[in-house]
């Protein structure tokens, strides 16, 4: 076995990997990587199929942001935002303000407060928090929702914030919000999060839609999107209501609403169906709670174009004629502006671990004050706002709203869709779930019985494994395959990914 090999398996304590399987076999060691293209040390090549756990936007090695750090290298590479100002950082927060906030029109629609100028739209996302990861980007929304709302309820009580009930957060079934415990207190996905119950805050869940496997969905099952054929009546939102009205009656109304929007990536690539985002987001402000969209994953294009999006009569309005045809945040598709945007993964191009939560003067303005009134924000990282970070991310986003990008996410989205039918033709493939460049593949037993594989037959595992052998790597989420492709692939390379998973589909259910 090759000596760095041995050293991984001698030192290295993998994240998410059950190291007694990983000590089995010599994992392929990574040495470059070109565009989609990832090559080990012995010189083989692999299709990138995930994007490197959904980070990587771009491609590897992409002459521009290599070249945007090399500049920044030259200068310095990180000095401390404690007490100290930076060039890129600065510059990334103008264009982070700028792209992640609806323009005109579909803002006022958002903010159903007409009355308001757009520059001083109270829900403008208007400051930027830079931390490390995407579960350090939700703790910051967290603690500040929490303080925010701790505070308001006291003055409008007019008692201490300290006395008044602790701020209570609602997220979906299924959330998956990060490592560390604040974002583990979000999540709801017992695997992960029950066995350390006894650190964390409780947090409330709501059905999340997932219409393959909903209750109320009374459809049969049929060869296409689970989405497109469902037969309900919206229960998923009116749970959403139920949830926040019973809270209400408690007393102590929900601070905060948190959830991925469009589509939860680690519950196990759960779209929701059009419409659902706007209607659950509106019934959370009107019962006075604040937004958290977690885009830690679907940020930056990910989720592509509404021109493929399934339409719903239901959406409570029309989507905007000629609006931009590709959003860079989810939020965007249904005119949700959020009060916190939580940004991370793709935000350096997938080149260097760094986050932003985005927030708006409001929130902001509570946190001032005289300093001994200690109403300063205590919270901060040693690495936040670094240069390298902030110098990759500004030419990402360069990358990313140019017109050739633009143009070719488009294509990339329509060819991965046309490519995702084949696999229809799969006994083992119960659901296809695409939004925009993201893809989950639900295995089952049966289609027509859509009966689960348990968890002992690793039916995700073996068909990942059958994949990596034909060169393609991805990771599953439970029984669901991911492809993720970076914005870079080529048509050949999008129909290689799927004829990978179909090839492991049927070696792994032969
Ligand atoms: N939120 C979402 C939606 C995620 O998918 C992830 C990571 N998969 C996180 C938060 C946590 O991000 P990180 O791993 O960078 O801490």
């Amino acid at each position: 076995m090759n000596r760095l090999a041995q050293l991984d398996l001698a030192h290295i304590w993998h994240p998410f990997t059950q190291m007694r399987d990983w000590l089995q076999s010599e994992p392929i060691m990574i040495a470059e990587g070109k565009g989609a293209v990832l090559q080990d040390i012995r010189g083989n090549k692999y299709l990138d199929a995930n994007s490197s756990i959904w980070t990587n936007l771009h491609g590897h090695n992409h002459p521009k942001i290599n070249a945007a750090i090399r500049r920044q290298l030259e200068k310095i590479a990180h000095s401390s935002a404690l007490g100290l100002a930076n060039e890129p950082a600065s510059l990334l927060a103008e264009k982070l303000v700028e792209a992640a906030n609806l323009s005109g029109r579909r803002r006022e629609e958002a903010d159903c407060s007409k009355t308001q100028s757009s520059a001083s739209s109270p829900r403008r996302l208007q400051k930027a928090f830079f931390s490390d990861d995407g579960s350090t980007a939700l703790e910051v929304a967290l603690k500040l929702a929490y303080e925010f709302t701790r505070r308001a309820r006291g003055q409008s009580a007019g008692r201490a914030p300290s006395r008044a009930a602790p701020p209570k957060f609602l997220s979906l079934e299924g959330a998956y919000h990060g490592d560390t415990v604040g974002a583990v207190a979000l999540g709801h996905i017992d695997l992960f999060h029950q066995r350390y119950s006894g650190l964390l805050f409780k947090t409330d869940q709501v059905m999340a839609p997932y219409c393959y496997r909903c209750p109320f969905n009374r459809a049969k099952p049929e060869r296409a999107d689970a989405r497109e054929y469902r037969r309900c009546n919206w229960e998923c939102v009116n749970k959403v209501e139920q949830k926040f009205s019973a809270q209400k009656k408690k007393g102590n109304p929900y601070a905060a609403f948190v959830f991925e929007p469009l589509i939860q990536g680690v519950a196990g690539m759960v779209p929701q169906p059009s419409g659902w985002l706007r209607q659950a987001t509106d019934i959370a402000k009107a019962h006075g709670a604040l937004l958290i969209a977690d885009e830690v994953m679907t940020g930056f294009g990910r989720t592509g174009s509404s021109e493929f999006r399934l339409q719903a009569a239901e959406l409570p309005a029309p989507p905007p004629k000629g609006g931009t045809p590709n959003r860079l945040f989810a939020c965007h598709h249904e005119r949700v502006q959020p009060d916190f945007l939580c940004l991370a993964k793709g935000l350096t191009g997938g080149y260097l671990p760094m986050a932003a939560t985005l927030t708006t003067q409001k929130i902001f303005d509570a946190f001032l004050g005289r300093y001994e009134e200690f109403k300063t924000f205590f919270h901060g990282h040693s690495y936040t706002a670094n240069q390298l970070g902030a110098a990759a991310a500004l030419a990402s986003l360069e990358i990313l709203q140019s017109p050739e990008s633009t143009r070719s996410r488009l294509a990339l989205e329509k060819a991965l869709r046309e490519e995702l039918q084949t696999l229809w033709a799969l006994p083992n493939v119960g659901d296809i779930r695409q939004v925009g460049l993201i893809a989950g593949i639900e295995l089952v037993k049966n289609w027509q019985t859509r009966e689960p594989f348990t968890v002992r037959e690793r039916a995700g595992i073996r068909v990942c494994e059958a994949m990596a052998r034909c060169g393609v790597l991805t990771r599953p989420v439970g029984n669901v395959i991911v492809l993720m492709p970076p914005y870079c692939s080529t048509r050949a390379q999008i129909r290689r990914m799927v004829a990978a998973l179909g090839d492991g589909v049927r070696t792994a259910f032969r």
